[in-house]
């Protein structure tokens, strides 16, 4: 099974390795008709890796979809953080909704949820008095009201919070509490019509042994009928397909018919 479109996708002018023109030649290589470009929203907070001038960024993208006309659809879109929303969404093809940290926004801490498990660990004392739990239950709250306010056209990996939580060194992931609280997220974010993605890159970065979501979210989602996309989340145009197919089988093992793809600037499905 070949999917059509890729779209969440980094480069160079974020956190990514790769040139747009690098990105575009191998989802050309790879058989895509469709790529997207979501490079990260510039956050004050956590300045290394965003976009800061987006006017500049979207020219860069517009430049790339000229260059590749006749061979390869390109659309512009970011992937903004809840907490560092795109400056002018209506300018883009579309916006990944996601949340990379446990925050205190009023006194302005911030602590990443993906970048080390010192990082989660620290967020977890100094924000939820060691309480891992109570910090998973704050970040499903939190996508909740990301999905509710800022009505994404996809959520980003929506259990990211597990990511340096191997195991379940910070709360339980099969315990009855947690799966609460990723569930009650999960619809609530599901009604808003917001596409999930199977993202890969935890697995082939050799985080975790599975993708985001786990397969309990997955199973709701396909009892729900939500649309669901497949995600590299690639940072290096030699990861453009990386995990896509043990994905699709992943999908297929959980009864899923379907996944939702882009075209030429809107989503549709294609069988699996
Ligand atoms: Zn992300
Ligand atoms: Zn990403």
């Amino acid at each position: 099974m070949k999917i059509c479109s890729t779209l969440h996708n980094h480069c160079m002018l974020c956190d990514g390795a790769s040139t747009l023109q690098e990105m575009a030649a191998a989802a050309y290589a790879a058989g895509f008709s469709d790529l997207g470009i979501s490079c990260h929203t510039w956050a004050p907070f956590d300045p290394g890796f965003g976009v800061r001038d987006e006017p500049a960024y979207r020219a860069a993208v517009a430049f790339l979809r000229e260059s590749w006309r006749g061979r390869l659809h390109i659309s512009c879109g970011m992937e903004q953080d809840f907490y560092a929303p795109a400056a002018q969404r209506d300018k883009l093809d579309y916006v990944i909704g996601s949340l990379h940290y446990l925050a205190d926004v009023a006194q302005g801490r911030y602590f990443a949820v993906d970048s080390s498990a010192a990082q989660l660990a620290q967020a977890i004392e100094e924000l939820f008095d060691g309480n891992g739990l109570a910090a998973a239950e704050a970040y499903y709250r939190e996508l909740t009201r990301l999905a509710r306010q800022q009505q994404p056209d996809i959520i980003g990996h929506f259990d990211l919070v597990v990511k340096h939580n191997r195991g379940n060194r910070f709360f339980d992931e099969e315990s009855a509490a947690y799966r609460d609280a990723a569930l009650t997220a999960l619809e609530a974010v599901a009604a808003t019509g917001a596409v999930f993605e199977l993202n890969t890159r935890a697995v082939y970065r050799g985080h975790r042994a599975a993708p985001y979501p786990a397969d309990f979210l997955l199973r709701r989602l396909r009892e729900l009928g939500a649309p669901v996309m497949l995600s590299a989340d690639c940072h290096l145009a030699a990861e453009l397909t990386a995990g896509l197919t043990e994905a699709a089988a992943r999908l297929r093992g959980l009864g899923f018919r379907e996944v939702a793809v882009w075209h030429d600037g809107g989503f549709t499905s294609q069988r699996l």
